[in-house]
């Protein structure tokens, strides 16, 4: 599989020449099958999403969409992924099964319909279904995902493992063990759930919104820090772990010295939206 970092930063978007090397945008990753020209999974339309349209290489979306929830550093380049906002794009979107027994198009409605935005989710251009994912194992864009809720703040929230049959990626974008416990090293609980989704993946990606220093007055958000990602990432065997959904005002410099906090194994990479892994 090949996999695009889109946007790498949770929150809001940060534009602005302290951002321009890692990026902007918020979350979004795009993944291609080995063998196809363009992605089939998406996972979440936070603004990177923007620039998978480029990804189909002028083609609408044909494929899956998959948020882990619903805050609107995840959801707000939904409207503006412009190669599935067309006539022919085709577009299967999840996201968690909400608590309230809400549908998927009225959950996200609440946010994306005036007055808060001109155009409702059933508005968008093409072929799109709106749907509900819940915990388990199910086939979405020709990948198997497992799927596990994991502890935030505000909203049910899931985290992903995606495999091709060959490798496994790790997906965590919002993630708040602290919830569970001060865990054995204070950074947050290792629990049940993330380590099924991290164990022997070759990349985890994973929250690293906070570092150790900010937790105890931070936390409270709903974030991890970097360390509890590479300890995660360390116990469950993964082979590399990719720092994710940075806060807006870490700045190029801040990121290339959280880069220089730690030692392989696992390798520790920090995202930056022109990160592309093949796997
Ligand atoms: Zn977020
Ligand atoms: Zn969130």
């Amino acid at each position: 599989m090949r996999v695009h970092f889109l946007g790498v930063r949770g929150s809001t978007p940060a534009p602005g020449i302290e951002f321009v090397r890692y990026g902007g945008h918020t979350s979004s990753v795009a993944i291609t099958r080995d063998g196809d020209a363009a992605p089939t999974l998406i996972l979440d339309a936070g603004t990177g999403i923007r620039r998978a349209s480029e990804l189909c290489g002028g083609e609408a979306f044909r494929g899956t969409i998959l948020l882990g929830h619903l805050h609107w550093d995840h959801l707000h380049g939904l409207p503006f992924f412009s190669a599935a906002d067309r006539d022919d794009s085709r577009v299967d979107l999840f996201l968690p099964e909400q608590p309230d027994g809400a549908s998927a198009v009225e959950t996200i409605a609440r946010g994306m319909s005036p007055p808060h935005f001109p155009v409702r989710p059933d508005e968008l251009r093409g072929s799109w279904t709106f749907n509900d994912v819940v915990p388990g194992e199910r086939e979405f864009g020709g990948f198997t995902v497992v799927t596990q809720e994991i502890p935030h703040k505000g909203g049910r929230t899931f985290g992903y493992r995606v495999s091709d049959g060959h490798t496994v990626l790790a997906y965590l974008s919002d993630h708040c063990p602290t919830l569970l416990g001060p865990g054995p090293d204070g950074l947050g609980e290792y629990h049940p759930a993330a380590v099924e989704l991290a164990h022997d993946a070759d990349v985890l990606v994973h929250d690293a919104q906070l570092v150790i220093e900010e937790l105890e007055r931070e936390a409270w958000l709903g974030h991890a820090a970097g360390e509890y990602a590479v300890e995660l990432g360390r116990r469950c065997g993964a082979k590399q772990v990719v720092l994710f959904h940075h806060r807006p005002d870490r700045t190029d410099e801040a990121l290339d010295a959280i880069g220089q906090r730690f030692t392989p194994p696992p390798q520790v990479t920090v995202a930056a939206q022109s990160l592309v892994l093949e796997l």
